[in-house]
């Protein structure tokens, strides 16, 4: 790695400029990711931050070393969606246990995904659980954290929360570029009574007996939202470290947040040097939501398409730029991708050439990097194309489907996130009974949405009526 390196630039929302690249430590270049919160599949937006990091965590990879790049991505396994389901999904069992089967299928599920997407895993993928609480290896911890943030009088106790004191901070609001006065005008003051500053947001609140909680100097409770990425960015890469990114709708308030904690509770001029945010998918033009209909997991997708063909789908667009994710854009990059496919087969692995890393070295051009490949197909260099294929994590495997094979694997176990296979079943028989047939066809169309077909037939001793369940086809 002597030899002329590509100079990375990157965009960097905090000075609102693209910049040259230099790390703070050659040796150990450090970038965190906001992960998903495990409650339910991950959506084809979910996949955008995972496949963007991905590739630049490559190029760092191939610019300063593998062994010289650390890349940290947390779960987050402590959120209030997550209780939800864990009662709904699981009424009988305890809701620790039920919180835990909803988390741990959910990451094993989103792991599965990305992976099938070809993403690499990152260096470490902590869980918010495993860092409330001190720890016995000394690494940073919430509890920790919060604690240094009151010595600090950064935070301060009330009504049962630890609060953040936003005035406690001059330069509070530098990311998003929101000031406290922008805060106060939108905040409603009656709820937020108990609170110095209608921005303050919350460290720590406090549970019910029906919730999830750990014991702490303030009483039983849980964490909010940013203090965990706090805890397990310094866990894994210090106090400062060089990249942070997640999706636009992170910069205010969760990345605004982070900052805050971190550099109050550190003592330090910055968090990472460069924030970077990914711009948004949507549907065929349409924002994606569970009441439009337009929802569409990464696990659905695998029915019909490839992981490169999905992955090579969504770097067809900068990465800054919203996405508009279409069947007729898959269609066509599904083409694409196959006649790129039909003649790399054969050909030899090749050093990946100095202009396709330039591209992506260039504030990630992803445009620039396809037009080449598309350029190396029609002049024949194969061998440039198989290379550039690979840099961008799209394998050259024909007939790839991994992500197929690992959907069916999830579908078997009757329990895919959400209502098992069992449950629905249940409450469609139970609505049956009571001849809401109106609920019974929603709840059918529900299975069939998750990957499931229902059978009904009769009981021949009992004559009563018995559903069974196939993956469908
Ligand atoms: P969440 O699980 O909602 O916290 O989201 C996990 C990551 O996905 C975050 O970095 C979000 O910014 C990102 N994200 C969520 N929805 C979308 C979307 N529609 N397009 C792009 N990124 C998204
Ligand atoms: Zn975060």
């Amino acid at each position: 790695m002597t030899s002329a390196k590509p100079q990375i630039s990157l965009y960097n929302t905090l000075t609102r400029r693209k910049e040259p690249f230099v790390p703070i430590d050659a040796e150990n270049v450090r970038m965190y990711v906001c992960g998903p919160t495990v409650y339910d599949f991950a959506h084809i937006g979910n996949a955008r931050p995972v496949i963007v990091f991905d590739v630049l965590f490559r190029l760092l990879r191939h610019v300063y070393g593998e062994s010289h790049v650390t890349y940290a991505r947390n779960i987050t396994d402590v959120d209030d969606k997550i209780n939800a389901r864990a009662v709904r999904d699981f009424p009988d069992l305890p809701l620790n246990e039920a919180i835990r089967k909803v988390t741990e299928t959910t990451a094993d599920q989103f792991m599965a995904d990305v992976a099938a997407l070809g993403c690499l895993p990152p260096t470490h993928q902590p869980r918010a659980t495993d860092f409330v609480l001190p720890r016995a290896d000394g690494k940073p911890d919430m509890v920790s954290l919060i604690s240094t943030l009151i010595a600090k009088s950064n935070a301060y106790e009330a009504n049962g929360e630890v609060l953040f004191d936003v005035k406690s901070m001059p330069d509070y609001g530098q990311l998003s570029g929101r000031n406290l006065e922008d805060n106060l005008a939108g905040a409603r003051i009656a709820v937020d009574a108990h609170k110095k500053n209608p921005a303050d947001f919350v460290l720590w609140k406090q549970s019910s007996a029906e919730e999830p909680g750990w014991d702490s100097p303030w009483g039983r409770g849980r964490p909010g939202w940013h203090i965990e990425c706090s805890a397990m960015s310094a866990a894994y890469l210090g106090n400062f470290f060089d990249i942070h990114g997640g999706g636009l709708d992170l910069i205010f308030p969760h990345h605004e947040n982070e900052i805050a904690q971190s550099r109050c509770a550190h003592g330090t001029e910055v968090m990472a040097n460069v924030w970077m945010h990914n711009g948004f998918l949507q549907v065929e033009g349409q924002k994606m939501s569970k009441s439009l209909g337009n929802f569409v997991t990464i696990n659905e997708l695998f029915d019909s398409w490839g992981g490169p063909v999905l992955r090579l789908n969504m770097l067809k667009t900068h990465y800054r730029q919203p996405i508009d994710w279409t069947q007729a854009g898959l269609k066509e990059t599904g083409r694409e991708i196959s006649r790129w496919l039909d003649v790399v087969q054969d050909v030899q692995n090749e050093q990946v050439s100095e202009e396709f890393v330039s591209a992506i070295a260039d504030e990630l051009n992803f445009s620039e990097a396809i037009k080449l490949l598309r350029q190396y197909f029609s002049t024949s260099e194969y061998a440039s194309l198989r290379a550039g294929m690979l840099f961008l994590g799209l394998s050259t495997e024909r007939g790839s489907d991994q992500g197929k094979k690992h959907r069916t694997a999830f579908l078997e176990t009757g329990y895919v996130g959400g209502p098992s296979i069992e449950a629905l079943i249940e409450e469609r028989l139970q609505a049956l009974q009571a001849k809401d047939f109106g609920k019974a066809d929603e709840l059918r169309r529900q299975a069939e949405s998750r990957g499931w077909t229902l059978m009904d037939s009769k009981d021949s001793s009992t004559g009563e009526r018995v559903t069974k369940w196939e993956i469908k086809r």
